[in-house]
């Protein structure tokens, strides 16, 4: 199957699983997730409509962002080191990793530096699990409280979760759930740097239960370009 027969079958089911939940399609975003992949290929998959693109590492998105011309806009959704920061602070769109304080800090920092006002999403292990990056649901809290309290330069527009993986779905619906009751606590609140928009949840395997659930953003790899080889990297 090609970029384009797989982005057609994914448009296909987003269309349906938001036609389940009463929702509009312009209500979610499809990200395009092109970690391993080449800037040749994230060109064909922009060729075919993808606006935004998602990389879990500071160096691809290095390498990439001068190889993809035109307005795509690059997501950070990895886990992202303090040190780094700096290379991408005036590379990315939103940055969906976002689950410790000193990380916050030093986007605040950098953005301040730039002159510009860095979009983020707090991360949320919503599913408490030992290998994965991210807060839990008081600790998203505290560090809400905190990033608006201290860091002016950083608007926080939502959460992100990584569901665990499962090959059936219905499993972790409950943890997309959890997700958007979190998300609606802060949605009625507009303050200066937090203005709840974004709820990123769902990848290849559970992008339809995540909509039905509330995702506004999907970030879709594998079942757009394929099963990846990190040998390659
Ligand atoms: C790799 C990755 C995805 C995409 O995963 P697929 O299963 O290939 O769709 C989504 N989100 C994050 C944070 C990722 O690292």
């Amino acid at each position: 199957m090609s970029i384009k027969e797989n982005l057609e079958a994914i448009e296909e089911k987003i269309q349906s699983a938001c036609d389940r939940a009463g929702r509009k399609r312009e209500e979610v975003l499809l990200i395009g997730v092109t970690k391993t992949r080449t800037a040749d290929e994230v060109n064909e998959a922009v060729a075919c409509g993808i606006t935004d693109v998602g990389e879990n590492k500071v160096q691809e998105i290095q390498e990439k962002y001068d190889k993809v011309p035109g307005d795509v806009k690059w997501h950070m959704i990895g886990h992202l080191q303090t040190n780094k920061v700096k290379y991408i602070i005036d590379k990315v769109a939103l940055i969906h990793s976002v689950d410790k304080i000193k990380l916050a800090e030093e986007i605040d920092r950098r953005a301040a530096e730039h002159g510009i006002i860095t979009d983020v999403l707090i991360e949320v292990n919503a599913a408490g699990e030992e290998s994965k990056f991210g807060t839990d649901l008081d600790g998203a809290r505290q560090l809400i409280e905190e990033v608006r309290e201290k860091c002016r330069n950083v608007r926080i527009k939502g959460l992100m979760t990584i569901a665990p993986a499962t090959d059936d779905p219905e499993e972790v619906r409950i943890y997309f759930k959890e997700l958007k009751q979190l998300f609606d606590e802060y949605k009625a609140i507009k303050d200066e740097n937090i203005s709840f928009e974004h709820l990123s949840m769902g990848m290849s395997g559970d992008y339809e239960v995540a909509i039905e659930e509330g995702a506004t953003m999907v970030r879709v790899g594998t079942a757009i370009f394929g099963p990846r080889n990190y040998n390659l990297h």
